[in-house]
């Protein structure tokens, strides 16, 4: 027996626009969330690339997106961390009876189970942090994760960007697009990213590599002002007005009890239609494999998966009822 026709788990972006759909096409469906409503929308100062909205803050976007969808039925529990997923009943494949569905239950940390045949995995993720002084202090004041979302914001002046991978030197070279110079600072002498990325990114004037070079400090007054680092045991200091960093992230992909395909970083792989390898479970934005991370993403990735969990939940119970 299920509670609910669709569990959405993460209230980012991805699960409230999920959440808005579902709730909307009648679907019985609660979204549970560890936090506050909006996810990564909380860390985010101003958003000037969500289209029809010019600039909102972060958090005002993030009491739309929960209004709008509590407006349509979406019952929420925040605050109520997820402890596992789990899968109960056999794994159906395509060509298995829809009336012999499995049921997906949510077990919270409180004890507490969630259950509904369908299952939408929105729980996003987070930036590997430097963990060094100034690195929390300066975040939406000049120290970013993220250079689409806000390089825009630092036309003309110096940059600094931390790591050596892809991410580093493809973010590195798409910041000179509004930097006036990029310093790519990573910790050791030889560079992780792909050669045809490092070729790039040589060959363009305005980046600068600083290899062997150890971050030890942002620092800054009201916004980020210098990079301190140390290289071949000298200490050394860069004025620049922002820091990007780059040395990976976590998607929050671990909490399957059942294997779910993802990929080498851990990103879950799904289909067009958001869709896992585990019929019935759907995983959208920030947590899935794809080739951006950003709101307007998200909630397409949301949408998608709601309307295809509508018409699983429909075909089930069109099953059960012949
Ligand atoms: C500082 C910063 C600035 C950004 N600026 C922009 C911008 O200007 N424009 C743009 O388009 N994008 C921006 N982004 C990217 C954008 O915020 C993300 O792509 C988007 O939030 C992803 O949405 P999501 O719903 O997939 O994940 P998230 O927003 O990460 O939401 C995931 C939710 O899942 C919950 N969760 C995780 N684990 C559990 C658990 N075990 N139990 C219960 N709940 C759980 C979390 O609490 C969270 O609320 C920015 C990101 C950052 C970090």
């Amino acid at each position: 027996m299920s509670d609910y026709d669709v569990v959405i788990v993460g209230g980012g972006p991805a699960g409230l626009a999920a959440g808005l759909y579902a709730a909307r096409m009648n679907l019985k469906t609660v979204l549970v969330d560890r936090g506050a409503l909006g996810g990564q929308l909380l860390n985010t100062e101003l958003i000037e690339d969500y289209p029809g909205i010019e600039t909102i803050l972060g958090s005002e976007l993030a009491t739309k997106m929960g209004d709008h969808a509590r407006k349509f039925g979406l019952l929420v529990r925040d605050f109520e961390p997820v402890k596992e997923i789990d899968v109960e009943g056999d794994q159906l494949g395509p060509s298995w009876p829809r009336s012999r569905a499995n049921t997906k239950v949510v077990r919270l940390e409180s004890g507490q189970e969630l259950r509904a045949p369908a299952l939408i995995m929105a729980a996003g993720g987070l930036p590997r942090y430097l963990d060094v002084p100034g690195e929390k202090a300066f975040w939406g004041r000049g120290v970013s994760y993220c250079a689409v979302c806000d390089g825009a914001f630092f036309k003309g002046q110096e940059l600094a960007v931390v790591g050596g991978g892809d991410a580093a030197v493809e973010e590195g070279d798409f910041l000179t697009r509004y930097a006036s110079k990029v310093y790519i600072l990573h910790r050791r002498h030889e560079l992780r990213a792909q050669p045809i990325l490092v070729d790039r990114a040589r060959a363009n004037p305005k980046i600068e590599f600083i290899l062997g070079s150890a971050v030890k400090e942002i620092a800054g007054d009201e916004k980020v002002k210098a990079i301190r680092y140390e290289q071949g045991g000298s200490a050394r200091e860069l004025p620049v007005g922002g820091v990007f960093i780059f040395i990976g992230f976590v998607p929050n992909s671990g909490l399957f009890k059942v294997h779910i395909d993802h990929d080498e970083g851990g990103y879950i792989i799904t289909g067009r239609d958001m869709q896992t390898s585990v019929e019935g479970i759907w995983a959208v934005g920030d947590v899935r494999a794809q080739l951006t991370k950003q709101i307007a993403t998200a909630v397409g990735d949301g949408t998608t998966a709601a309307v295809a969990a509508s018409l699983y939940v429909t075909s089930l119970k069109d099953a059960a009822r012949a």
